[in-house]
This record gives C-alpha cells, structure tokens and sequence, in this order.
C-alpha cells in the first residue's frame, strides 16, 4: 500500500547513515512496513544498499548478513542442514513473492511468532549481531532477542547487522513438525529439534527451547502459549505436545 506520510528517502551507504531523524526508520525488504498504515513514518533509511553480504563463512559461524532475503538464505552453504532450512523457509506463510523481498533482519526484528528466521535462528541456537549506536555492537541468542509477540531486546538506535549460525549444529541430527488450521495458512505451531534441543515456536509468544532429555517437564512448563485467529492457546499446546514426541521418536531412531 502507498504509505502517504512518508517524504523522504535515504539510501544508507554506511554506519554513519543508520543516524535516523526524528519520524525516520529503518526499511529492509518493506514487506510489512508497507502492508499497512505507518502514520508516524514520515522518512524510510534503506538498509538494503549497505551491500552486506547475504551470508560469509566465518570462524565456526555461518553468517547470515540481515538483509539477506529468506529466498537467497536457502541458497547458502547449509551442508546436511538444508532440507531443514527449506522446511521452516516454506512452512511459513510468505508466498514465493514475499520470499523473494523479505529479508532475515526484518522477520527477526518484526518478531512474529510465525517467523521463519526466529524459529530457525532459535533452532540452530544462532546469535543475533546488533549494531549499537555508541558504534559498538552486542551479540545475543536469538532465543533471548524475541521477548514475545511482536517485542525484541532492540533498543532504539540500534540495527540488525547479521545473524551468526554455529556451523557445529548444521551437522546435527534434525526433525521438523508444523501445524496450522488450514494447508497453507499461517503456521500455528513449529517444532523443530535439533541435536539434543527441542524449540517451540509459532504456538508460543516467544520461541522456547526444551531439553530433548526433560522433554515433557518442559513442555508442562510452558506459560506463554499464543492465542489468535491462527489458534486457540489450548490447541496449539496439544499439537505442540504431540508434534513435539513425534520429533522425540524421529531423533531417536
Ligand atoms: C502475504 C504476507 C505474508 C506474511 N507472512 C508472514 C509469516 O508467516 N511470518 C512472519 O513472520 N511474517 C510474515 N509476514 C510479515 C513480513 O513480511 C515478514 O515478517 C518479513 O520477514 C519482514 O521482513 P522485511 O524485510 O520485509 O521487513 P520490513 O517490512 O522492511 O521491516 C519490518 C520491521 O523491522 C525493522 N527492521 C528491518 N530490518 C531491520 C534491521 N536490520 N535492524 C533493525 N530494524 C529492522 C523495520 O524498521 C520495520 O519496523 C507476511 C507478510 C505478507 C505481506
């Protein structure tokens, strides 16, 4: 939709370009800035012509740069990890349209409980590199950067650079489970295990990590099941149950 508060655009070429005005922020693939009203937008600094690299092979991570677009994230050097990068990739509700725009850093910061990168960035126990604006940076587990629905640890000033992937967990031994009211609808439930960890998403506010080992204590302990026109919070508490002992028995054999 034509957002008509908006009169001017920046394209950033450096940090110094992540400054933002007052009324200013920050625009990444646009695919939700621009689905709906934005009344106290008046300017867009686009992150996409900073020229990150989509992804980099670093010491022990695999990192994926935040503008990279959930289409080219499937494109990476994932090794053994790939069909269960394509699996989370897909299972969301973005059409072949919106893959091709959005990009990792959006869906983290926009912070849904259906977002494809969360869930996977939690699965594989990524970390999220954030930009401070002092000019340093931080670094922190995806699974503590989304607090809920919608809520991350970003403070103002700060920007998304990249999200670090430990190369050790795309050897791990994986399984993915998803559930939503109809085939292609918006993902209800999510989960995934990976190694010994066990991560709960889309039918929880924020993703959750469990112990593959105290699997059904921590499933009992969840307190933030999710409830919205994809699902009631009962439901996605079965599903999740269930989906979560078929991942238990698929890693286990
Ligand atoms: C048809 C359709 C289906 C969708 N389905 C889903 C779905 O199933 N699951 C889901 O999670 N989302 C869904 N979305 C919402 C959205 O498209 C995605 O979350 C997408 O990943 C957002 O990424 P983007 O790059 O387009 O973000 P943008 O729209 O550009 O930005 C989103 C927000 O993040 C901020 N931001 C972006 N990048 C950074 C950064 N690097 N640092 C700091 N702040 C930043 C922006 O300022 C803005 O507030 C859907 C949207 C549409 C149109």
């Amino acid at each position: 939709m034509d957002l008509v508060t908006i009169t001017s655009h920046r394209a950033a070429r450096g940090r110094d370009d992540l400054v933002l005005a007052p009324g200013e922020t920050l625009l990444a693939g646009g695919t939700w800035l621009f689905s709906e009203p934005q009344p106290e937008v008046s300017g867009l600094v686009d992150l996409t012509t900073l020229g990150w690299p989509d992804w980099e092979s670093l010491p022990g991570v695999l990192r994926l740069g935040a503008t990279c677009t959930v289409s080219r994230v499937l494109d990476a050097p994932w090794g053994p990890a790939a069909e269960l990068v394509r699996a989370a990739a897909d299972s969301f509700l973005m059409s072949w349209k919106v893959q091709h725009v959005a990009t990792v850093g959006g869906n983290l910061c926009l912070a849904l409980p259906a977002g494809a990168m969360v869930s996977l960035g939690a699965a594989l126990g990524a970390a999220v590199v954030i930009w401070t604006p002092d000019g340093g940076e931080r670094v922190e587990p995806v699974v503590d950067f989304v607090t809920g629905a919608g809520t991350t640890t970003l403070a103002p000033g700060e920007v998304v650079r990249a999200i670090d992937v430990p190369t050790a967990a795309l050897a791990l031994p994986s399984a993915f489970r998803r559930a939503s009211l109809t085939p292609l609808g918006r993902a209800s439930a999510v989960v995934i295990g990976c190694g010994s960890r066990v991560t709960v998403s889309a039918s929880t506010t924020r993703p959750v990590v469990l112990s593959l080992a105290d699997l059904d204590a921590g499933l009992a302990a969840i307190d933030c099941w999710y409830d919205d026109p994809h699902g009631p919070a009962d439901w996605r508490e079965h599903v999740t149950g269930v989906m979560a002992r078929e991942v238990r028995a698929e890693l286990a054999s």
